[in-house]
């Protein structure tokens, strides 16, 4: 540990104390001197640490249900910083966070389906597990998870019902079962017959628009493309189901040739050591080269984003160098160079435009003042759009699946924008899924390029491109619609046309 370059000498002994312990002392001391809640208290839009602390030392919230409760019956009225509209945002935020945190992100559903289907697996080695419902759909959250297996013996229901990753029996029916499973997600088996898997299938994976708008009475059939062929229809992919005018299209043969994952061609966002990144610049070419890519953008932090060490002029220059000595070991990989560029509060770019233009790709983000009235936040970010240097615009609407929720923007403006100068908008496919679908799909309908990326800071992120696939499938989108579909000669044409 003490060769890895930032990891000073207090690191390193708490890292040696939890490797041979198990513990921390200095956590679980910190953890005896503050309430659990206040970490809760902290995600409130709106809420730093030291509003917290404030409202901990005069009113005593240590939970969020107090917070809640206090907002609520004007008890936070007094407290120094909390005047009347900032109570009304903090009211706002509150409702919001309720909204997140009540449905599992994807990324943290599939994890569980994984663990629960290898589990499974380990009692019954030959089960065939297909995955329904809005795991199937690839939603962006999910309240619950469904599978269905082909068989009729109900000892399954109850293998199933005994694993350990079990917390509590919901329902159980002869051919089915509710589970409540950590972290608290109900999951359904259901067991299906050769004559109605296909049926079963479709049924159980929705979306209730869906099922409505194609049939209510269906018979039984053993594949979902007889369901469909039987309708006189084209089989529609899952990420399609939802009422979205579909079913029309699929009647029409003119469904979307949806884009897949083999059509992404490099990824546009990804970070290294020089800034929060784990690998180096080395390490994550290995990974995009491995991965059969055709280029990939290094696009580490800007300066004002200090606690991810971002990069100055000088630095971005120093790095070129790094870039430029790996990019002669890769020859079949393009490295490009990058930045995501904060956007200040005012809309300027954190950089200036001498260095922004030595640059290949400009991401521009916001990562700060998150709290700022719609109008603001929209102008802000549409200036962002409008400067020439600026290529696209990452994660437009700042939310963190299950930790954050966006801050207020109107996405419709920053897609008239974009559209407007020529510019793309992402679809990251880490925890934030943002565009988030129905985004995605008013973006692509108005014409406008969607970079699908990782923002990966490891090799291993690279990986989480399956999601934002899965996303821009459900926004309808076909390869031409995406900006890393494109091959490098046509994406290099693109990024220079400024
Ligand atoms: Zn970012
Ligand atoms: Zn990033």
């Amino acid at each position: 540990m003490e060769e890895i370059e930032g990891l000073g000498a207090a690191t390193i002994a708490k890292s040696r104390e939890f490797l041979a312990t198990g513990n921390v002392r200095l956590l679980a001391y910190l953890r005896s001197q503050h309430p659990p809640g206040l970490l809760d208290v902290l995600r409130v839009p709106g809420l730093g640490p030291k509003k917290v602390a404030l409202l901990y030392k005069e009113r005593g919230i240590d939970s969020i249900e107090k917070f809640a409760e206090n907002l609520e019956n004007g008890g936070l009225e007094g407290v120094a910083g909390f005047g009347p509209k900032t109570i009304e945002n903090l009211k706002t935020g509150l409702k919001r966070m309720a909204q997140v945190s009540a449905r599992l992100p994807l990324t943290s559903a599939v994890g569980v389906a994984n663990r629960l289907k290898n589990a499974l697996r380990g009692k019954r080695p030959d089960i065939e597990i297909h995955d329904a419902g809005s795991l199937r759909r690839g939603c962006d959250t999910l309240g619950n998870l469904n599978f269905v297996v082909p068989g009729d013996d109900p000892a399954i229901l109850d293998d199933f019902l005994g694993l350990p990753i079990v917390l509590e029996t919901l329902e159980k029916g002869e051919n089915s079962a509710i589970a409540k499973v950590h972290p608290g997600l109900a999951v359904e088996l259901v067991l299906a017959t050769p004559h109605n898997f296909g049926s079963t299938l479709w049924f159980h994976t929705g979306s209730r628009a869906h099922l409505e708008a194609v049939s209510q009475n269906l018979g039984d059939f053993a594949t979902e493309a007889e369901i469909y062929a039987s309708l006189g229809a084209t089989l529609i992919p899952p990420e399609l189901r939802e009422g979205r005018g579909e079913w029309e299209a699929a009647r029409a043969r003119k469904l979307p040739q949806l884009l897949e994952e083999r059509d992404i061609k490099g990824d546009l966002h990804t970070h290294s050591t020089w800034s929060d990144g784990a690998a180096t610049i080395r390490q994550m070419a290995e990974t995009a080269t491995a991965r059969g890519y055709a280029y990939f953008a290094v696009t580490d932090h800007s300066k004002a984003l200090a606690m991810a060490n971002g990069l100055n002029a000088a630095r971005l220059r120093e790095q070129a160098k790094e870039i430029a000595e790996v990019q002669a070991d890769f020859p079949d990989l393009k490295i490009f160079r990058g930045i995501e560029c904060d956007i200040l509060r005012d809309g300027t770019l954190d950089l200036d435009d001498e260095i922004l233009s030595e640059l290949d790709v400009v991401i521009g983000s916001v990562h700060s003042a998150f709290n700022l009235p719609e109008t603001l936040q929209t102008e802000r970010m549409v200036k962002a759009i409008s400067h020439p240097l600026v290529h696209f615009i990452a994660h437009p609407t700042g939310r963190v699946l299950g930790v954050r929720p966006p801050y207020d923007v109107d996405v419709a403006a920053l897609i008239d924008a974009a559209k407007h100068f020529g510019k793309a908008l992402e679809i990251n496919a880490s925890e934030r899924l943002d565009l988030k679908d129905e985004h995605a799909f008013a973006a692509r309908q108005a014409g406008v390029l969607i970079p699908i990326d990782t923002d990966a800071h490891s090799p291993k992120m690279f990986s989480n491109l399956h999601f934002g696939v899965q996303t821009a499938r459900r926004a309808w989108c076909e390869a031409k619609d995406v900006l890393n579909a494109k091959p490098l000669d046509e994406l290099t044409q693109w990024l220079a046309r400024k």
